[in-house]
């Protein structure tokens, strides 16, 4: 059985040459479900692994638009329909300069392992483009996402792709290609993107999804370790949707964050984050963290000069790593546990490299993986859909509760997934086993399609 994943491994290789973030994601995933293909040797014969490492369908395409000094700029596009075996194509679109193919390919074949972890029938897709809304205008932003959806429109649909957000895109963006898809199409679908806003189809606590989620699922697993959030101190890195909400969370739940950070730099405020202030500079001013001083003189600002983030240098209880993948390096992973961490969280996708992750795990550290633990968000999108179609409104609390119940359930079927295949508190093993299972018993009762 070794044979046949070393072969598919090295196949994956060489089919996706320069897509370094998809082989790790692929092999990442792959290095955990041996315990499964020795239980059912007719994945080989069925081709299980060739199948689940392909996605169905990319798109890319070009995105035009003007910019407010008349000038022609053109982006590029991409949607990845990674898996409709479950449900419709469902993931979010991300507009950052980074953005390339191996990076869409990545994100959506996670998307359908969480997906598949939530227990809601939706399937797995990732979109976005190399568009940088840093500086833009809210009139550049508006024309770029005007532009892209006339482009996206005839590739989804309510029962066929549901794009949300991701970094870079929020209840802005959402909104203005909501517009866009709405105009071209002459028709109210509600469904097609999830994120909107409350005042035309969106779901109250969507924002808080992410972040809220991922406290429920650290919290579950300390809590089977006999330990909690409260007194813990916290460093949570970004201080976009889903580290603003994680932090609500744990203070919430009596930790004191004390770290966040952007793309330029971390805060470090002994005494607790002010997040209101947070929320102020991100969400209103759409301004740096650095900013942060100008309110709270005694919090210490260290900028990011080297490729580790100097966030990881601060010492704390908890770990959740809530901006981009492979942002925490082994280099970073060894200072945490030197300075006594006892659980990573991950909010953002592949956030830890899988030196960190191994290397966290080889020290007794509890790792919460990303496609479980910020499930929380795809979750909350699937019930906003539902409410799209039932036309109706769930309050603020029974989506939450609604939350916390899937994060449960998701951190059981890790644990349980975990000890069934003889890898007890091995949670990244876990969400792979238990999605992976899924998937294939899905893919074998739909035949060769
Ligand atoms: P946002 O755009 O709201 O925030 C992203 C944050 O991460 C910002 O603080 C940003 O800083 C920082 N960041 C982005 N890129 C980099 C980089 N290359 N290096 C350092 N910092 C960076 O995005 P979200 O909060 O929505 O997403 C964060 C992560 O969570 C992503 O990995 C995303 O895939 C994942 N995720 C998001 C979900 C959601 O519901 N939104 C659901 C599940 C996962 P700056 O402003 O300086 O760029």
């Amino acid at each position: 059985m070794n044979e046949y994943l070393n072969r598919v491994i090295s196949q994956i290789e060489t089919k996706n040459p320069n897509e370094p973030e998809y082989i790790q994601a692929v092999k990442e995933v792959l290095g955990t479900v041996k315990p499964l293909l020795e239980k059912h040797t007719e994945y080989e014969k069925l081709a299980i692994l060739e199948r689940i490492t392909e996605p169905e369908r990319i798109i890319t395409f070009r995105v035009p638009w003007v910019n407010d000094k008349g000038e022609i700029i053109v982006n590029r596009g991409y949607r990845v329909q990674y898996s409709s075996l479950i449900g419709p194509y469902k993931g979010g679109l991300r507009f950052h300069p980074s953005v390339n193919q191996s990076i869409m390919k990545f994100l959506g074949f996670e998307q359908i392992f969480k997906n598949a972890l939530t227990g809601l029938p939706i399937g797995g897709g990732k979109g976005g483009s190399d568009f940088d809304p840093k500086g833009k205008s809210d009139t550049e932003i508006m024309h770029f996402c005007q532009s892209f959806m006339t482009e996206l429109y005839r590739h989804i649909g309510q029962d066929v792709d549901v794009p949300a957000g991701d970094i870079g895109v929020g209840a802005r963006e959402v909104g203005y290609m909501f517009g866009q898809y709405k105009r071209i199409r002459n028709a109210y679908e509600g469904g097609v993107l999830t994120g909107k806003a409350i005042s035309y189809g969106g779901s109250l606590a969507r924002k808080e999804a992410t972040g809220y989620g991922l406290i429920f699922y650290v919290r579950e697993m300390l809590k089977a370790h006999q330990n909690s959030f409260e007194g813990k101190t916290v460093a949570i890195s970004g201080s976009g949707n889903v580290a603003i909400y994680a932090a609500e969370k744990a203070m919430a739940h009596g930790a004191k964050v004390v770290a966040m950070s952007d793309s330029n730099g971390c805060i470090y405020d002994p005494k607790g984050i002010d997040l209101d202030l947070i929320k102020q500079i991100k969400e209103v001013e759409r301004g740096r963290i650095c900013e942060y001083l100008r309110k709270h003189y005694d919090a210490v600002y260290t900028e990011k000069t080297g490729a580790d983030s100097p966030i990881w240098e601060i010492k704390v209880d908890i770990a959740l790593p809530c901006a981009t993948q492979n942002e925490v390096s082994l280099n970073s992973a060894k200072s945490l546990v030197a300075n006594g961490v006892i659980a990573i969280g991950e909010g953002a996708n592949m956030p830890c490299t899988q030196e960190a992750t191994d290397f966290f795990l080889e020290n007794g550290i509890l790792v919460a993986p990303a496609k479980a633990a910020n499930a929380g968000g795809v979750a909350t999108s699937a019930i906003e859909m539902s409410q799209n179609s039932m036309r109706y409104y769930y309050t603020f609390e029974e989506v939450e509760a609604k939350l916390e119940r899937i994060m449960i359930n998701i951190f059981n079927s890790c644990k349980e997934n975990a000890e069934k295949y003889g890898c007890a508190g091995n949670y990244v093993a876990g969400a792979n086993l238990a999605a992976f299972s899924k998937l294939a018993e899905a893919m074998i009762a739909q035949g060769v399609v």
